[in-house]
């Protein structure tokens, strides 16, 4: 199953230009099979997205995207808003604990320059309190994505992909390619944590898909 896992709309994201209507018919085209909204600190966008597409019997997923002083985090399950502030990281594992979510590290190394990647480094403090890092972010330079699965690999981490789509043209340039259907929020609660999953650029997946 083919799920975006980051995805910014008009109805959640005042830096988006994403309408919902145009979101749902590229992905069906693009045969992505479902997509999680993430907006920034905030549920309501993809509440609106889930509430807009009940009844076309397209899954959509709800996510957030939180700041935090070890960079920007993709979380899946939280049960509350968050301000639209700095947070701690923390303060988001004490969030995330209490509400039986999963933090996830959206782009974690864009930025970094290549020549110099050994001068940056992966924050450590992250670790065992994450399911998996973005490895594949469509926004990124892929330079950016490349340091990214270096730091997955060294680390022993999953990799998530996701279009980090504000218009439309962004859409499912990466993906999660999950091993098994998915039909819940909890369900996909279960496989992020399972790990049943693979990071893609979409281009690769059509050339193989022929
Ligand atoms: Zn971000
Ligand atoms: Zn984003």
């Amino acid at each position: 199953m083919i799920i975006d896992m980051h995805i910014h709309t008009n109805l959640g994201s005042i830096c988006s230009q994403l309408g919902p209507d145009e979101l749902l018919q590229r992905v069906r085209e693009l045969q992505i099979d479902a997509i999680c909204v993430t907006d920034h600190h905030s549920h309501r966008g993809a509440d609106k997205m889930i509430e807009y597409a009940r009844g076309s019997g397209y899954p959509i997923f709800r996510g957030v995207e939180i700041y935090t002083n070890l960079g920007d985090m993709l979380v899946f399950g939280l049960k509350r808003e968050t301000r639209y502030h700095l947070t701690t990281f923390d303060e988001l594992i004490e969030m995330a604990e209490e509400d039986g979510a999963v933090i996830i590290p959206s782009h974690p190394c864009r930025g970094w320059d290549p020549k110099h990647a050994h001068e940056h480094s992966f924050p450590q403090g992250l670790l065992g309190h994450i399911a998996a890092i973005e490895t594949h972010n469509g926004a990124n330079k892929a330079r950016s994505n490349d340091l990214a699965q270096a730091v997955a690999r060294e680390f022993s981490l999953n990799g998530t992909g996701g279009s980090d789509a504000h218009s439309l043209w962004q859409v499912g340039k990466c993906v999660t390619v999950f091993e098994n259907d998915i039909s819940s929020q909890e369900e996909l609660l279960a496989e992020l944590r399972e790990g049943n999953y693979e990071a893609a650029y979409l281009e690769d997946l059509s050339n193989s898909r022929g």
